[in-house]
C-alpha cells in the first residue's frame, strides 16, 4: 500500500517560547479546530530589515511547525508612502529568508469595500460618529494619562445623519482634516486609545491598488482587526508597542458581525546595537546619501545583509537563538555576527588573497619552473574537495608580514627569517631591497627551501609563522571593500545635545581597497558565492563585479574585532 507521505513537523525553537506555548495549548484545546494561521503584515513603505527578519522567522516558523498557514498581507492603507517597488521588494526578501506564503498573498486594499460595510454597521448600531473637530481640538478633547478626555460636540449625532456624512465623507465633499469618523466607545477610559479613536480619515490621494476609488481610508487599529478576521488568522503576533491597541482590537471585532476573532499576542521588537531599525531613519540614510542605496552592504536590511554575504540560514540561526520575549531589550550586533560566522565556516570555500600586497622575488627557484599545489577546499567539510594553486619565482605577501625591524613576539617574515608559505615551501629572507629616492620597500628577495614541499622539512624543523601568498603572474586583480558598522555608537540615537543619530557615524564604515590580489580560482566567482580569505575573514562577490575586475565585500572578520579592540581601548579597528 502507498502512504501519502505528510513531512514531519520541523522541531520548534527549545525550549518553546511564551508565544509558541500558548499556540500549543490552544491546539491542545482543538481552540479553531486545532488550527493554526498567523500573518506577515508589512506596511510597504520601505525594505524589510533584520527587525522584519524576526517577526517573519516567527510568523513563517510557527505556521510550518504546524503544517498552519502564514498569509503575506501588504497592509498597504496609507496610500501616500506607498510604493510598488518596495511591494516587490518584501515578496522578493521573504522569498529569500526562506519562506513561502503559498498562495496566500494579500493587500489591506483587497478589503475597502468590507471595511466600508463594518463601518456603516458601527454607525448604524451607534457605536460610530461623524466629528468635526479640528486636529488639535480632538487632541485636547482626548485628555492625558492622568486625566479623562470630553465628549465631542458631535458625539450624540442620530445613527441616520452620521451615516449620511459618512457617504458624503467618501463621495469626496469634505477637505481633509475637516471631518473623521471615529468609534463612540468612552472619553473617560483609563486607555487613551479607547477614547472615542478615529478609525475613517479624508486622504484626497489616489491609492497604488485602488486609484482614485477611495478617498477615505481606515485607520491601523480598524482595519488590521478586520483583515485579520477576514483571513481566519488564528494567532496575530504583533511587536509590544500594539498592546495598548489590544482592547481597541477586541472592541472592533466584538463590535462588528464577523465570525471570526484572533487572538493578538505581543513580543519585544528586535533592537541591535551600532545600527538603526527604524524605516524612517533608513529612509534617511539612503535619501541624504550617507549610504549607497538601500542595499549597501552597510544597512541592516534584508537587501543589504544579502550583498553583504549574510545567507538566509545565519539569520535563520540568529532569529531562533534570540528567541521571542515580553521585554524589550537590545541585542549585541555581535551576536547577529557569531551565528553569520557558524554559518560560513561550515560553507564557506578556503581561498588565498593578499589585499596589501608586497612582492616576494625567490631568488633560487628555477625562472621557468611551474608547479601547482593542492588546497583543501574546506577543511570542515570533507567533500568539499581540493583545488589546484600555482606557485612561481614571483609571489605576493601581505605587507604586514614582513617588518624589516620585527618586534618582540612578531613571528612573520624579517630578515634572515624563515616563514612557511601556506600549502607550499619554507622561505627564508635574504634581502629587502628599497627604492633608492624614498627609502620605500619595493620588494623582498628570499630563498626557499626545496625538500619543504608541501609545508614540512626532512630534518622536521620547525617555523612559528605561516604566510598565505598568491602568484604573481596567475594572479588576479580585486577591489576589496572592507565594512565595519556604520556607527560607532552602540545606541547611535544617544547623541549628544543638538546632534542626531548621524553625530555616530563611522567614517571607517566603508574602506575601500583598490588593489589586491586573488588566487586564480576565483576566476569563476560569481557574484554571491562567498569565501573565505585566509587569516582575514569571510567575502562574498559583489554585484559590481565584471569581467575585468572582481569586486569583494567584507562580511565579516574572522573573529570580533571590534568588541576585543574596544576592550582593550585600542579605538577602532580597520
Ligand atoms: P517602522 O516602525 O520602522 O516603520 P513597522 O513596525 O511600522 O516599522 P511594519 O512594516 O509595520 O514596520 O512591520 C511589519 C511587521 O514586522 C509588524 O508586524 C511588526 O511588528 C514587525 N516588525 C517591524 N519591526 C520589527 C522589529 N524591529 N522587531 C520585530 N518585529 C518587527
Ligand atoms: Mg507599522
Amino acid at each position: 500500500m502507498n502512504e501519502a507521505k505528510i513531512p514531519a513537523p520541523e522541531a520548534p525553537a527549545n525550549p518553546p517560547d511564551f508565544i509558541r506555548k500558548r499556540i500549543r495549548e490552544d491546539v491542545a484545546k482543538n481552540k479553531n479546530h486545532g488550527r493554526v494561521i498567523t500573518r506577515f503584515p508589512p506596511e510597504p513603505n520601505g525594505y524589510l530589515h533584520i527587525g522584519h527578519a524576526k517577526a517573519i522567522n516567527l510568523n513563517f516558523g510557527i505556521a510550518r511547525e504546524y503544517q498552519g498557514a502564514c498569509h503575506l498581507r501588504l497592509d498597504d492603507t496609507n496610500p501616500e508612502k506607498e510604493e510598488q517597488e518596495y511591494i516587490d521588494a518584501i515578496r522578493e526578501d521573504v522569498r529569500w529568508l526562506g519562506f513561502d506564503w503559498g498562495g496566500h498573498l494579500y493587500h489591506a486594499s483587497d478589503y475597502y469595500d468590507r471595511f466600508y460595510t463594518y463601518a456603516v454597521e458601527l454607525i448604524e448600531k451607534g457605536l460610530a460618529y461623524v466629528c468635526h473637530l479640528s486636529p488639535d481640538a480632538i487632541r485636547e478633547y482626548r485628555g492625558t494619562l492622568t486625566t479623562p478626555g470630553k465628549n465631542s460636540p458631535f458625539r450624540q449625532r442620530p445613527a441616520d445623519e452620521n451615516r449620511a456624512l459618512f457617504e458624503r465623507m467618501r463621495r469626496g465633499e469634505f477637505k481633509e482634516g475637516e471631518c473623521v469618523l471615529r468609534a463612540k466607545i468612552d472619553m473617560e477610559h483609563p486607555n487613551i486609545n479607547m477614547r472615542d479613536p478615529a478609525i475613517y480619515r479624508i486622504k484626497h490621494a489616489a491609492h497604488p491598488r485602488t486609484g482614485d476609488k477611495w478617498c477615505i481610508y481606515p485607520m491601523y487599529d480598524f482595519a488590521h482587526c478586520i483583515s485579520d478576521a477576514l483571513e481566519n488568522i488564528t494567532h496575530s503576533l504583533c511587536t509590544l508597542e500594539f498592546e495598548d491597541h489590544r482592547p481597541l482590537y477586541d472592541w472592533v471585532l466584538d463590535n462588528i458581525t464577523i465570525p471570526c476573532h484572533p487572538q493578538q499576542i505581543e513580543f519585544a521588537r528586535l533592537e541591535l546595537t551600532h545600527t538603526l531599525l527604524s524605516k524612517r531613519k533608513l529612509l534617511q540614510l539612503v535619501q541624504e546619501g550617507i549610504v549607497n542605496g538601500w542595499d549597501d552592504p552597510r544597512l541592516p536590511t534584508i537587501r543589504g545583509l544579502r550583498r553583504r554575504g549574510y545567507t538566509p540560514e545565519a539569520i535563520g540561526a540568529f532569529c531562533r537563538a534570540i528567541g521571542v520575549d515580553k521585554t524589550n531589550s537590545v541585542i549585541d550586533i555581535g551576536t547577529l555576527e557569531y551565528h553569520l560566522r557558524e554559518d560560513l565556516n561550515r560553507r564557506a570555500q578556503r581561498v588565498m588573497a593578499v589585499l596589501h600586497p608586497l612582492k616576494v622575488v625567490i631568488v633560487n627557484y628555477p625562472d621557468n619552473q611551474a608547479e601547482t599545489f593542492s588546497a583543501e577546499n574546506n577543511p570542515e567539510d570533507p567533500a568539499s574537495g581540493t583545488r589546484p594553486v600555482p606557485f612561481a619565482k614571483t609571489l605576493y605577501i601581505e605587507q604586514e608580514d614582513f617588518q624589516e625591524s620585527p618586534p618582540k613576539g612578531y613571528f612573520r617574515l624579517a630578515p634572515g627569517r624563515e616563514v612557511r608559505l601556506k600549502h607550499a615551501y619554507y622561505i627564508t629572507c635574504q634581502a629587502v631591497i628599497k627604492d633608492e629616492a624614498t627609502g620605500e620597500i619595493k620588494e623582498i628577495h628570499c630563498t626557499y627551501d626545496p625538500g619543504s614541499r608541501g609545508g614540512s622539512t626532512p630534518d622536521g624543523r620547525r617555523v612559528k609563522g605561516t604566510l598565505h601568498w598568491v602568484a604573481a603572474e596567475h594572479a588576479l586583480d580585486a577591489e576589496v571593500r572592507l565594512y565595519s558598522h556604520l556607527f560607532t555608537r552602540p545606541d547611535p540615537n544617544q547623541a549628544p545635545a543638538g546632534q542626531d543619530f548621524r553625530s555616530a557615524l563611522n567614517p571607517q564604515s566603508l574602506v575601500t581597497l583598490p588593489a589586491c590580489k586573488v588566487e586564480p580560482s576565483l576566476r569563476v566567482a560569481m557574484a554571491g558565492d562567498r569565501f573565505q580569505f585566509m587569516r582575514h575573514g569571510y567575502f562574498c562577490v559583489d554585484p559590481d563585479t565584471t569581467p575585468a575586475r572582481l569586486v569583494f565585500n567584507r562580511t565579516a572578520t574572522l573573529r570580533d574585532t571590534w568588541a576585543k579592540m574596544m576592550q582593550k581601548g585600542q579605538g577602532q579597528p580597520e
